[in-house]
């Protein structure tokens, strides 16, 4: 990155560092040059132009979102005329808001396992059955990979669920500490951006070198180094009072009080969590097995 940095950081134009970086990403995820990407600088934004492209794509305002699902800060998922609300691994849920709003729907955003309200699993097949009710609907369906990416193996979530979603959403953990998101989807959907559509999408800062190299870096390296990230996970999933799927995993749903005592206690044993119960963890590869011991241990 040091040499990165003499090269500079951003002049607002496409660089070759971006274009290889869309390639990179396009190979890690198995999608073939139909898909098209579009880069932001976090995930936030990249969640609000996945829904302006589906909106513009459909001509329809409504967004299914999952209340335990996070998609970031933009507008539209504060906003109760555009939003209707489900229930993760409820179906029925999501039928209903079809029901008393066909014709209205224009996408329907998800995670595939919901990563910001403690560790939520999909139920068995309850992906699959909503990816096919969106295309029976007529409703794109999103993905928001921001954290599920590269966690249950090198790629994205949606092809160990082995589901098709229309657009794909990506985000922190690709850039390791440098700003990124990224929108990936058919080109028939993409190309209604700015310059080849009308729909205005700019930033300075898209794409720009350095988040580029960082995110490149960190996929050639992760490409390498994923059967070690998986078995280190593999200990991560044996170890008592952990929820773990792949390398996420959450210390349990516990109150602000309890959360706060644990924080405390972990964080004498020098080991930092975040200070919200509602927020999971991560194992990296700067982790060690005996780290995961030492984690095991505070919590006995
Ligand atoms: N989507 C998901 C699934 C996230 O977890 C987050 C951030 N926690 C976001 C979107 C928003 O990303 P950012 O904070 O980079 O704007």
């Amino acid at each position: 990155m040091e040499k990165k940095l003499k090269e500079g950081s951003s002049f607002g134009l496409t660089s070759t560092q971006e274009i290889q970086l869309a390639k990179n990403i396009l190979n890690a995820l198995t999608l073939d040059e139909q898909f098209k990407i579009r880069f932001t600088n976090n995930g936030s934004e990249a969640a609000t132009l996945a829904v302006r492209l589906a909106q513009k794509f459909t001509n329809k305002k409504k967004i299914i979102k999952f209340q335990e699902c996070y998609h970031g800060w933009g507008e539209t998922f504060t906003n109760p005329s555009t939003i209707l609300p489900a229930n993760f691994n409820d179906l029925n849920s999501v039928k209903k808001q079809i029901q008393d709003h066909r014709g209205e729907i224009a996408a329907l955003i998800l995670e595939p396992f919901c990563a910001n309200t403690g560790l939520i699993l999909p139920r068995k097949d309850f992906l699959k059955e909503v990816e096919q009710i969106c295309r029976e609907e007529k409703i794109i369906f999103i993905a928001d990979e921001v954290i599920s990416a590269f966690r249950l193996h090198f790629g994205g979530a949606f092809r160990f669920f082995d589901i098709e979603p229309d657009l794909i959403l990506l985000g922190k953990v690709l850039s390791q500490g440098y700003p990124f998101g990224a929108v990936i989807g058919r080109e028939q959907i993409l190309e209604q951006l700015t310059p080849s559509g009308e729909l205005f999408h700019a930033g300075t800062f898209n794409g720009n070198l350095l988040s580029s190299a960082a995110a490149n870096f960190t996929l050639d390296y992760l490409r390498d180094h994923f059967t070690e990230l998986t078995e280190l996970s593999q200990h991560l999933g044996e170890t008592k009072n952990i929820k773990s799927v792949g390398t996420v995993f959450s210390l349990g749903n516990k109150s602000t009080q309890e959360h706060r005592k644990l924080f405390l206690r972990l964080l004498g044993g020098n080991i930092l969590i975040s200070p919200s119960p509602e927020e999971v963890a991560f194992l990296s590869l700067a982790h060690t097995k005996k780290d995961i011991e030492s984690l095991g241990q505070c919590l006995k």
